[in-house]
C-alpha cells in the first residue's frame, strides 16, 4: 500500500510538536515584562488606568468624630441607668459642615445631623426615633450604650496608612477612596502603544469597494476594538499585501513606534503567505502549533523592542487567542500585578459536543439560568473558526479541557464568562 508523507493538521487525533494552551501562555507571560514609563494624571481621568504608585493617606478618614445618624448628642456619663428615664435640655443644634462652637454641659444634649462633627465632650448619639420630644427637651430611656452612633476619627483610614498598592486597574470605588483623601493627581503607567495590521491579498478595508474573491477585514477591527477597550493606544497600519518587501517595511515601522505589534493571518502553512518568512528574518519569533481549537497556529516573539503577536487568520481564532493569550500578556505589560481574568464557572451543557482528547476547545456558548436555577450553557451557533456570528452572539466560552473527550447532554462543563474584554 502506498502512503503519502503529509504534514500534521488540527484534525489529527494526536498531533506532533504541539504546545498545550497552558504552556503557550506560560512561555508568553515569561517573555513579557511591565513597561516602566509612568505619567501624572488628574484623578478624574484615572478610571481603568493602572496605578503606578502606592497611595498613602495624608489624613485620617473621617477627619473628625461625627454622627452616623440624625439624633441628639450627649455624654456617655449621662446615659440613664437601668429602668431610668431622664430628661435633657436641647442646648443647640449642629449640622454637617458647621461645627458647634460651644461646649456640651452635663444634663444637656445637642441636636445633631448625620455627618455633623461631634460637639466638644459629646461622645454618644441617641437616634431621633428613640427619644420623646417635649418642647425644648427630650426624654430617653435606658436602652442605649456608650459611644453608640458615632463614627470615630480615623476609623476608616489612618493618616500614613498605605491604602492602595501599585499595579491595580483603578475602579470607581478606588477613585472615590483616593478622592476622600483629598488627592487630585496620581501616577499611572503610560498606555501601551500597539500597532495593528492585517495581511493577505484577499483582505479589503471596510472603505474599499467589494472585489471578486476578496473578503472584508474583520480581524483588524475586532483587535483594535479589543485593544482600545483595555486602554491601549492603537496605531492602525492597515492591510499589508502578501509581498515580502512591504511586509518587511511594515514590521520595521511598527517595531520602531509600538510596544506591541498585532497581525492576523499568514502564520500557518500557506504557499502565498510571506509573513512567516519575513518574520523569521526580521525578528526573533516562535511559530507555535498550540493544541487548541480554534487558534492552532500562533506566532509570538519580538521585533526589536516590540512584542510580536501573530494571531491566526480566522476571525474566531483571532478573538480566542486574543482573549486567552494576548490579554494576560498585555495586562502584564501595562503594569498590572495580577492579570484580570474572567471567572470560570461550571454549567450544565444542554447538548452533546463531539470532541477528541488532546487539545483544548473554546466553543462559543450562551450561558443562562436554567429552570432549576442552575447555570446552563448552549451553543451560540455554528462553531467554524471563520464564523464570527456565533462569537458575536455568545456571552461565554465553553472550555473543553485538553484531556476531555465528547460531552453528552447534561454534562457539567467549564464556562468562561466574557467579562474583562467582550
Ligand atoms: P491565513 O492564515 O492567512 O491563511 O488565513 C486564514 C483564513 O483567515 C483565510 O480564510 C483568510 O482569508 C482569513 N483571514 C485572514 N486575515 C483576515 C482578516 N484580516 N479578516 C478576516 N479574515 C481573514
Ligand atoms: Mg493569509
Amino acid at each position: 500500500m502506498s502512503t503519502l508523507n503529509v504534514q500534521s493538521s488540527c484534525g489529527d487525533e494526536n498531533e506532533q510538536g504541539t504546545l498545550t494552551v497552558k504552556s503557550a501562555l506560560k512561555n508568553m507571560l515569561g517573555a513579557v515584562s511591565a513597561k516602566k514609563a509612568t505619567e501624572q494624571i488628574n484623578l478624574t481621568d484615572a478610571v481603568d488606568r493602572v496605578l503606578a504608585q502606592a497611595i498613602t493617606s495624608p489624613v485620617n478618614v473621617p477627619s473628625h468624630c461625627n454622627s452616623a445618624v440624625d439624633g441628639y448628642a450627649i455624654m456617655q456619663a449621662d446615659l440613664p441607668a437601668e429602668e431610668q428615664v431622664l430628661s435633657f435640655n436641647i442646648a443647640g443644634r449642629v449640622v454637617a459642615g458647621h461645627p458647634y462652637k460651644g461646649e456640651l454641659k452635663k444634663g444637656e444634649c445637642i441636636q445633631i445631623m448625620t455627618g455633623a462633627q461631634m460637639p466638644e465632650l459629646a461622645d454618644t448619639v441617641i437616634m431621633q426615633e428613640h427619644v420623646e420630644v417635649h418642647g425644648n427637651a427630650i426624654r430617653i430611656d435606658a436602652r442605649h450604650s456608650a459611644r453608640q452612633n458615632v463614627r470615630q476619627a480615623g476609623e476608616d483610614i489612618q493618616q500614613g496608612q498605605i491604602i492602595l498598592e501599585p499595579g491595580i486597574k483603578l475602579t470607581p470605588p478606588q477613585i472615590g477612596l483616593i478622592a476622600s483623601l483629598g488627592i487630585s493627581e496620581i501616577s499611572v503607567t503610560t498606555a501601551l502603544t500597539v500597532a495593528v495590521f492585517s495581511t493577505g491579498d484577499e483582505v479589503l478595508s471596510i472603505s474599499d469597494a467589494p472585489r471578486e474573491g476578496c473578503i472584508y477585514d474583520s480581524n483588524r477591527y475586532s483587535m483594535m476594538a479589543a485593544l482600545k477597550k483595555i486602554g491601549c493606544q492603537v496605531l492602525d497600519m492597515g492591510i499589508i499585501p502578501d509581498d515580502p518587501e512591504q511586509l518587511r517595511q511594515a514590521f520595521n515601522v511598527a517595531a520602531k513606534n509600538a510596544d506591541a505589534i498585532f497581525t492576523s493571518g499568514g502564520v500557518s502553512v500557506g504557499e502565498a503567505d510571506y509573513t512567516k518568512q519575513v518574520l523569521s528574518e526580521t525578528g526573533s519569533i516562535n511559530f507555535w502549533k498550540v493544541a487548541m481549537k480554534p487558534g492552532r497556529p500562533v506566532a509570538f516573539g519580538n521585533i526589536g523592542d516590540a512584542t510580536f503577536f501573530g494571531l491566526p487568520g480566522n476571525p474566531v481564532a483571532v478573538m480566542v487567542t486574543f482573549y486567552q493569550f494576548a490579554l494576560p500578556c498585555l495586562q502584564k505589560m501595562m503594569g498590572l500585578s495580577t492579570p484580570l481574568i474572567s471567572p470560570i464557572i461550571k454549567a450544565r451543557c444542554t447538548h452533546s459536543i463531539r470532541k477528541i482528547a488532546g487539545r483544548t476547545e473554546f466553543q462559543r456558548g450562551i450561558l443562562s439560568k436554567g429552570e432549576d436555577g442552575e447555570w446552563e450553557v448552549c451553543t451560540a451557533g455554528k462553531q467554524g473558526s471563520g464564523i464570527l456570528r456565533s462569537m458575536s452572539d455568545a456571552n461565554a466560552f465553553i472550555i473543553l479541557e485538553h484531556e476531555r473527550s465528547s460531552i453528552t447532554e447534561g454534562d457539567w462543563v467549564s464556562v468562561q464568562v466574557f467579562s474583562v474584554l467582550f
